[in-house]
């Protein structure tokens, strides 16, 4: 299901390739001006690959929410600026995404250059994955190139739709997450150990269902856990818990043992009296916090029974952190884990957002196998979702 051609399997020599990049970068609010290049920094391996292998290369990206108009502010305009000064090579900007201009620029573009399109998002046809969008998008090129995994869950005109008319293959960026979250959950080196957290339980646990099919143990930690100590009886105090969900984590732990899954909770937690960094933090049972208080962190005694499982592991998946790491006094538990995700000799991936902030927080960012790029995107992969931006990929 994951094994996907990528630039390397297909001929480029002299093809105009569609390449979807992720240029969604963060702007400043105050200047306006591109906080963080790292995106377009991460897409330069496929293009220098593309252009040096005498592609002529169309790329393209959403930025931000213009909802179907051209507006000014999300242009994607210094995006070619900084683009071309990584790349140390003019990047032709287009005034539009599939009209004249674009359309122009595209039929002269020679063999090891590049031009940028307008945001897809200029135009509503993009999220509506409209065919005859996508089809006047594909008709400047001769191949597509997806290397925008946050994108990849979604089907939009320039992330599945023109796969319908030009042969799909992956870039560099996307293989990665191919193989690495891909290979995790379809072919992990044992035992394979999940790790859970964050805020709501709710949003994982469809992550939860697919993972007792195929991990060997998962690990709970963060707000969400207190949903799984109130179903069992236990008093939680102010800690996070979404009633609804009672009888569905019911439901995980019973599956767990019927599969003969491993599900660790924190046994303890370290609680304060308000969703703050000022007060004092107090270790309990997590199944026995008094009323008026609220667990922000997974215990001592939790910490060294995940760290005791995450040593035993061949692969580690990690989404979500242990607790309110933001909160210095509520730290520690996730960057003990992010310790041991790190110092441990098992193939580690983690899921974007929050866990992928927190190992780099926590300065061990460089010893994770592979972090992922897309949050959502990564979320939904682990779900065992089928994700439109893969399933349209050519098979290796
Ligand atoms: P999520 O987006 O669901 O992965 O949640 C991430 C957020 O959950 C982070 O901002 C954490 O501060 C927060 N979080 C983790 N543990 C707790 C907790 N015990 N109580 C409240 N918030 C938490």
């Amino acid at each position: 299901m994951y094994n996907k051609k990528s630039v390397k399997d297909i001929d480029v020599n002299g093809k105009k390739v569609l390449l979807r990049c992720d240029f969604n970068v963060p702007i400043d609010k105050e200047t306006g001006k591109i906080r963080d290049e790292g995106r377009i920094i991460a897409a330069i391996p496929t293009i220098e690959y593309l252009l040096k292998n005498n592609a002529a290369v169309i790329a393209c990206s959403h930025f931000g929410r213009p909802k179907g108009e051209f507006k000014p502010e999300f242009s994607l305009a210094q995006v070619a600026e900084s683009l071309s000064k990584h790349l140390n090579k003019p990047v032709k900007m287009a005034k539009d995404v599939i009209g004249e201009d674009a359309t122009a620029l595209a039929a002269q573009l020679k063999p090891g250059e590049i031009m940028l399109l307008e945001n897809t998002r200029f135009h509503a046809e993009e999220e509506k994955n409209d065919p005859e969008f996508a089809k006047k998008l594909a008709s400047m090129a001769d191949v597509f190139v997806s290397d925008a995994f946050g994108s990849v869950h979604r089907a939009h005109a320039s992330t599945e739709g023109v796969s319908h008319y030009l042969p799909a293959v992956s870039g560099f960026l996307l293989k990665e997450e191919l193989d690495y979250i891909g290979g995790a959950i379809s072919s992990p080196k044992r035992p394979l150990v999940a790790i859970l957290g964050g805020a709501k339980v709710s949003d994982k646990l469809a992550v939860i269902s697919n993972l007792l099919k195929i991990a060997d143990s998962i690990i709970i930690g963060g707000g969400m856990a207190y949903t799984f100590f109130k179903a069992e009886g236990g008093t939680i105090g102010n800690s996070l818990c979404e009633d609804e969900q009672l009888e569905s984590v019911l439901k995980c732990k019973e599956e767990a043992k019927e599969r003969g899954v491993k599900l660790l909770l924190p046994v303890d937690s370290i609680a304060g009296a308000e969703f703050s960094n000022d007060v004092e933090p107090k270790t309990f049972d997590s199944n026995a916090i008094p009323d008026g208080m609220m667990a922000m962190d997974i215990g001592p005694r939790a910490v060294a029974e995940f760290v005791a499982e995450i040593e035993k592991a061949g692969t580690i998946v990690w989404n979500g952190p242990m607790g309110v790491f933001e909160f210095s006094k509520f730290a520690e538990g996730t960057r003990a884990v992010a310790n041991a995700v790190a110092n441990c000799d098992a193939v580690s991936v983690i899921g974007g957002g929050d866990s992928a902030a927190a190992v780099r927080k926590f300065g061990v960012a460089e010893k994770i196998s592979h972090i992922s790029t897309g949050g959502g995107a990564s979320l939904e992969f682990m779900e065992g979702k089928i994700l439109p931006g893969i399933a349209c990929l050519l098979d290796a």
